[in-house]
């Protein structure tokens, strides 16, 4: 089956949708009944609407993992990264079609749906979203300095590099 035509054939739970709190614009991925962010919860719960996130966004932090998860193994070393996305939620994911060095803060990325992992031979196959680099190689931004790997867990957004 084609890239194209497995994300058609994808339901929205795989495909990115999230939720949209019209009191205050606020995009939730995964998806939230209510806004914490508007004062009155119980009146947000009838203004969140679904959202379909882009999948577009920029990396904010990475680490390359040497020591994988169980089934993944045949991937190290592998990059898992913090991705901003253009609509305001960060998501989790590994980075592929890449060089695991050539990974860098700022490297914009959209995402794409993959098999993650094949578990033993009952072959329960979990797919779900990896990242890709937007630009074609040779033309991604040059890594800012030293390309040393950050911890991935609590980065806060505001840490982020100016685009
Ligand atoms: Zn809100």
């Amino acid at each position: 089956m084609s890239i194209a035509r497995f994300w058609r054939e994808t339901p929205r739970r795989y495909n990115l949708g999230g939720s949209k709190c019209n009191g205050c614009g606020t995009v939730y991925f995964p998806p939230r009944l209510v806004c914490p962010k508007c004062t009155s919860h119980r009146q947000s719960i009838e203004k969140m609407t679904p959202f379909q996130l882009s999948g577009e966004g920029e990396v904010i932090s990475y680490t390359i993992v040497h020591d994988p998860a169980e089934g993944f193994e045949m991937q190290v070393p592998y990059v898992l990264a913090l991705v901003q996305t253009t609509e305001g939620p960060i998501l989790t994911g590994q980075v592929v079609d890449v060089e695991p060095g050539t990974v860098a803060i700022g490297l914009k990325v959209r995402a794409t749906f993959r098999k993650l992992r094949e578990e033993g031979k009952a072959g329960v196959i979990h797919y779900g979203y990896k990242f890709t680099p937007r630009e074609e190689p040779g033309t991604a931004p040059a890594p800012r300095g030293p390309a040393a790997p950050v911890p991935v867990p609590g980065a806060p957004a505001q840490d982020r590099a100016a685009a």
